[in-house]
């Protein structure tokens, strides 16, 4: 069952979104997501599959934490960031298209576009509603943050 489930999420299958990364540790990893919904738009994710946070351990919670903090430093630097939206979707009721836990970090500053409204059912993850950015775009967007990391 588990194994199922690790194969048909792309997180673990596609080797293009580790081509993404931006920043790691052993634990956790940071990647731009390709159907952003402002640019800097990033996910961090446990390296391990699991679908919810409960399901994630203290260790894991503790690293995904500090690539936030990291990231966050990094998108005020690459982005102007003034503030940032965080979200995650659990259950496919809630939105969560990729049955494997990540957080969405959304770098946000005046006269951006993007969330005009606060709805995230109406903004985030819905697969085929945006068009998804290029790979090329998505790694050189990696490559803008890592600089300030
Ligand atoms: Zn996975």
């Amino acid at each position: 069952m588990e194994k199922n489930v690790k194969n048909s999420c792309v997180y673990c299958s596609n080797i293009e979104i580790k081509k993404r990364t931006i920043i790691e540790n052993y634990l956790a990893w940071v990647f731009p997501t390709n159907i952003p919904i402002v640019p800097g738009h990033i996910l961090i994710a446990p390296k391990r599959c699991v679908a919810k946070y409960e399901d994630l351990t203290a260790e894991e919670k503790e690293s995904i934490e500090e690539l936030r903090l990291k990231i966050i430093k990094a998108l005020k630097k690459a982005f102007k960031a003034e503030g940032f939206n965080y979200a995650w979707n659990e259950n496919k009721i809630a939105g969560q298209s990729v049955p494997h836990f990540h957080l969405h970090v959304l770098p946000r500053k005046e006269g951006d576009e993007g969330i005009t409204e606060y709805e995230p059912r109406k903004f985030l993850y819905r697969p085929g509603s945006r068009e998804a950015t290029p790979e090329k775009e998505l790694q050189e967007i990696s490559e803008i943050i890592k600089k300030f990391i």
